[in-house]
This record gives structure tokens, sequence and C-alpha cells, in this order.
């Protein structure tokens, strides 16, 4: 499915994502949150990128374990450290493999949710990232044929971004919000989402 090379390359491409999304992201945060959150992911993913040359002959999870530290120590924000995580544990359920198939792809997903549901003590129905990353896990579990599956991962984080406008958020800054925060998108869903769409698009080529 993807070599030490493809994931370095998903990798850029997620970097230059966020990057052409930073503002979009910023602006869904500025509204139930603090304005940062493109800024910061495309500084982290942008860190991330500067260092992937240096990995160019590692591992496949020694590449994602570099990206999880990077993100941790270069985002200031709550998702830094929650995407961290998430990468963090992906690169160890991947090992020291040099090429992922499909099966490791879902175990190092699944690990990157528990994660990010560990370090941040949320779960579901809370309008976090989560809400789109579940979903998606659950839809490319479900599907037999990968290829399908991804797409319908993609599908399903779409859906899970939209549930976060009409969900309360509990966790985050935008729990300060209250009532208030009903009706908007969560960033860290919207971002979430873009890294899928990012990963699905390269795969699938
Ligand atoms: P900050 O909130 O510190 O400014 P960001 O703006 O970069 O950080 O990220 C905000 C996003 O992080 C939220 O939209 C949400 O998806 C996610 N998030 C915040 N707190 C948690 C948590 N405890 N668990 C899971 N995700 C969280
Ligand atoms: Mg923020």
């Amino acid at each position: 499915m993807a070599d030490s090379k493809k994931v370095a390359e998903v990798l850029r491409k997620i970097a230059q994502a966020v990057e052409q999304e930073k503002d979009a992201l910023t602006a869904l945060d500025r509204a139930i949150g603090d304005g940062d959150h493109g800024i910061n992911l495309a500084r982290g993913f942008g860190a991330v990128a500067a260092r992937l040359d240096e990995a160019a002959n590692a591992s496949v999870g020694a590449i994602l374990k570099m990206a999880g530290m990077t993100l941790v120590s270069t985002v200031g924000g709550a998702s830094g450290p929650l995407y961290g995580t998430a990468f963090l544990k992906a690169g160890a359920a991947v090992g020291e493999k040099t090429e992922m198939d499909s099966n490791d792809f879902i175990r190092a997903f699944d690990a990157a949710i528990a994660g990010i549901a560990m370090r941040g003590k949320a779960q579901q129905g809370e309008k976090t990232m989560l809400d789109a990353l579940i979903p998606a896990l659950n839809a490319l579990r479900e599907d037999p044929d990968f290829a399908n599956g991804l797409r319908r991962a993609v599908k399903a984080a779409e859906a899970g971004v939209e549930y976060t406008k009409t969900i309360l958020a509990t966790k985050g800054r935008a729990s300060y919000l209250g009532n208030r925060s009903i009706g908007h998108a969560d960033p860290g869903a919207a971002s979430s989402l873009l890294i899928l769409q990012v990963i699905a698009q390269e795969v699938l080529g």
C-alpha cells in the first residue's frame, strides 16, 4: 500500500494542504476558539515536511514517530499534542517496516484515534477531531475493499464534520462557549477531514 517514500510524500502533501487551508481552518477556530488552528497546524506540518529529507531512509514507523514528535514540539495549541500523539501511536503500531499494507494502515489509524482519545480524555460526540475520525475508521473497517473503504471513510468524515455543527462542545476551548458552540463546525474535525482527504487522494491516485 505505501512504502516509506510514499508515507513521506503523503506527509509533504498534508503540509501543503494544511498551508492552503490555513485561513479556512483558522476562520473555523475564530468562531468557537481562539483563531489559531490553521496557523498551529501549518507551523507543525511545515516543520514535519522540513525534516522529511533526514528521514528518507527510515522505516514507516520511524517517519510517523518523527512527525508526531515534531508536532508535539512545534505546535502550541491543544491540537499539537493531540495530532502528535496520534502520529506517535500510529508509528508505534506500524513499527520498523519499510512498507505498510492496508491492515497496518487500519491498525495505525485505530492506534492514532485511541491516542487522541487518551490524550484528550475525549470520546465521540464531544465536538472534536474524533467526530470525523471515528466514523471514518468505522467506514474503512466495514468495507472489505480497502480502496472503496477509503472513499467511504472520507464521506463519513465529511458527515462527521457536519454533525459537529449540531452538537455542543464539551472539550477544549469551544466548551467555554456552552450552547453558543452549536451551529459551528469543529476546526479539529475539519482538519482531520482534510488530512484524510489527502491520504485517500495519495493512496487511491
Ligand atoms: P487550541 O484549542 O489550544 O487553540 P487548536 O485551535 O489548534 O488548539 O485546536 C483546537 C481543536 O483541537 C478543536 O477543534 C478540537 O477538535 C481539538 N481538541 C481540543 N481539545 C480536545 C480534547 N480534549 N480532545 C480531543 N480533541 C480536542
Ligand atoms: Mg485554537
